[in-house]
């Protein structure tokens, strides 16, 4: 389940922190973090949001396709015989290194439609992905696109932040050290300056500049983890997953449950079995982690399988007992977060590991 009035909340609350002038672009790459990118795109615009981030062209395509006319900007690195398309289509690249620019420019000279590509300049201060890394690469760049102006348009210049969500920010004014060592030799700034992703703009947000890229916390997920607790504003998860009891059996003492064997009852307990797995991202790794029936932890036992796994219930119920995954159920709450720590990764790889086999239902 998909809560669009938690993502409307985080969204609004950081659209109204924002300074004048300084515009949000909602990360909707991955499927919207796995909460559906269309869906997510619809409320942030309503909430506030003026653009777009995505990761890949097809992502851009599909918000394309879906109706939005707003900015949208490809994080990634594209191809460069891609270049007529987006510019077709208004959507716009990341480039980092000149001569994708120069390669480009020939597809580009050679489109029939002769609309210009609108260019953000990715930087490289630390996060070693991507991006120009100096001064003098930076100016080649830039001079590049002054001479082919009809291919290109400067539109935007950025970089992005390995260390944003960590308490410890010596490496964070190192990467901002680097940032104004570059940015500060432009002639001109484009129409798009920015740095900040959630964990920036929610606790470094000084160095907005005019336009933040805002992706985990809009769905309601602290960008640290835990690490940083307080947020400028609660942050409200929009995401919970509940499934139900398909099955329930009685198992005996000595009895096993599922692949390997490696669960053996020690006394005679009541099983139930749900119809999620690790073919719908729901991790092989949470054997032995819990859910909620009826406002009680029961325990995931034996492996979970692709498509099925059983936990222990205290007591018989009803096949089509719901049972919550992540969310909560009477006094208890699981987050994703939870699964998380658990799994030993971070929520953003767990949201967005769930698979289109979940459908996803708004409220
Ligand atoms: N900017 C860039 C370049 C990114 O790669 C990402 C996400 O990975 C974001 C912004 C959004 O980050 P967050 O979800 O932490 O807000």
């Amino acid at each position: 389940m998909i809560d669009r009035q938690a993502l409307r909340h985080n969204i609004q609350a950081e659209v109204g922190r924002l300074k004048a002038g300084c515009d949000l672009f909602m990360v909707v790459k991955a499927n919207g973090y796995g909460h559906g990118a269309a869906q997510v795109a619809r409320v942030a615009k309503e909430a506030g949001a003026s653009g777009f981030c995505v990761a890949i062209l097809d992502e851009a395509l599909e918000l394309r396709a879906a109706g939005f006319n707003e900015p949208i900007l490809i994080l990634g690195v594209t191809r460069p015989q891609d270049a007529p398309l987006m510019a077709a289509q208004k959507i716009s690249a990341t480039v980092a290194a000149t001569d994708w620019l120069a390669e480009a420019a020939k597809y580009l000279a050679l489109a029939p439609t002769k609309a210009p590509l609108r260019v953000h300049l990715g930087l490289d201060t630390g996060m070693g992905r991507i991006g120009f890394r100096t001064p003098d690469a930076l100016k080649t760049a830039t001079d590049f696109m002054t001479t082919h102006s009809t291919e290109f348009i400067f539109e935007g210049i950025f970089t992005h932040f390995s260390t944003a969500d960590d308490p410890d920010d010596r490496y964070f004014k190192g990467q901002v050290a680097k940032w104004h060592a570059l940015v500060d030799t432009l002639p001109h700034r484009p129409r798009y300056v920015h740095v900040s992703n959630s964990a920036t703009s929610l606790w470094h947000d000084a160095c907005n500049d005019n336009l933040v890229r805002f992706g985990v916390a809009g769905y309601g997920l602290n960008p640290s983890g835990e690490a940083i607790p307080q947020t400028p504003y609660p942050l409200e998860p929009a995401m919970s997953l509940t499934s139900e009891l398909v099955y329930t059996k009685q198992l005996h003492a000595g009895e096993s449950v599922s692949y390997g064997a490696t669960y053996t009852a020690q006394q005679d307990e009541w099983v139930g079995t749900v119809p999620i797995g690790y073919a719908d991202g729901y991790e092989r790794r949470l054997q032995g982690f819990h859910v909620l029936v009826a406002g009680q932890f029961c325990e995931i036992i034996g492996r979970v399988c692709m498509d099925q796994m059983m936990i222990r219930l205290p007591q018989a119920y009803q096949r089509g007992t719901k049972v919550t995954l992540v969310g909560r159920d009477g006094d208890q709450t699981i987050r994703l977060q939870d699964l998380a720590d658990y799994c030993g990764t971070i929520h953003y790889e767990l949201a967005c590991g769930f698979t289109d086999r979940l459908p996803r239902h708004y409220i």
